[in-house]
């Protein structure tokens, strides 16, 4: 791993994927994972890439314990993923940030504590006080009292974000979700995260479509095939820490691309719901 994310001392360690399959019955009956095997360091920043309906989010959906395997199990932190989610162990960011429109930007972020009330591990801090500084961390200090319709998309997942981390959870599930915005949003949004995520700690499973993203994010991408998606290759990324931008330009990085996007090519499908993530 990276010298980047300190980790969390407490508890068992990191998330275990073991031989994780999921079906989803119905008229259509769908084999949308098979036999999924991995584990997560605490602290590690790991990407999942790989065609469209893959099963992507339905595997953030197991993590987090909203939805049970039809066969194998996942463990986080040594809990079962319902318990950890019943410990506050997530945060979730997704596509679309999901915001409430009548509430400003600081209690936007406030709004987990007061829904978690005793149950917000982080409740002997200062809410607001924390709340405020995570503002600051992603780059939105005097936004506190603008309302959402105020601010522009890009700062409306940076207050996801900050939302997100607002009650300390251990890990991140993130669903695409800069995956609506332009590139240089998203860029400044790839900075700031790994900014966050140095002073958090945490982990972060990180869904995209984009390899370059994955790549210049974690410390892992974990690449699925099309559906039912098993991994096809956990490659390690070798860049250190911090990183900048231009590292995305240099031939390590291109090569690494590349050889990602063959493997993705080579065991594609030629129907269209498959399509390959973008470079
Ligand atoms: P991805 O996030 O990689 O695009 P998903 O996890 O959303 O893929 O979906 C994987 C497959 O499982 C898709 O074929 C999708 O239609 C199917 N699927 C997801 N959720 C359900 C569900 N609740 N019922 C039936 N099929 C589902």
């Amino acid at each position: 791993m990276s010298e980047a994310a300190p980790g969390r001392a407490d508890g068992p360690a990191g998330i275990v994927v073991d031989d994780v399959t999921m079906r989803f019955d119905g008229p259509e009956a769908t084999a949308a994972l098979q036999e999924l095997s991995f584990d997560i360091a605490d602290g590690e920043f790991v990407a999942v890439v790989g065609p469209s309906g893959c099963g992507k989010s339905t595997l953030l959906r197991i993590i987090a314990g909203l939805q049970p395997p039809t066969s194998g199990s996942v463990t986080v932190r040594g809990k079962t993923p319902s318990q950890a989610r019943s410990d506050v162990e997530f945060g979730f960011v997704f596509q679309n940030p999901v915001l409430f429109p009548w509430l400003q930007v600081l209690n936007n972020v406030l709004l987990p504590d007061r829904i978690l009330g005793k149950r917000n591990p982080l409740r002997d801090h200062d809410a607001e006080t924390r709340a405020r500084k995570l503002l600051r961390d992603v780059g939105l200090e005097g936004f506190e009292d603008h309302y959402p319709e105020q601010i522009s998309g890009g700062m409306q997942q940076r207050v996801a974000l900050a939302r997100a981390l607002s009650y300390g959870p251990s890990t991140l599930l993130m669903d695409e979700p800069f995956g609506a915005l332009d590139e240089f949003t998203r860029d400044n949004l790839n900075l700031q995260l790994l900014d966050v995520w140095r002073q958090t700690g945490s982990t972060i499973v990180f869904v995209t479509h984009s390899l370059a993203e994955a790549i210049f994010l974690s410390d892992r991408v974990v690449v699925l095939s099309p559906r039912p998606g098993h991994v096809l290759r956990i490659a390690d990324v070798p860049f250190t820490r911090p990183r900048e931008l231009a590292i995305r330009y240099q031939p390590d990085f291109a090569a690494l691309n590349g050889e990602l996007r063959e493997l993705l090519q080579a065991d594609a499908h030629p129907d269209a719901d498959q399509a390959v993530p973008s470079p």
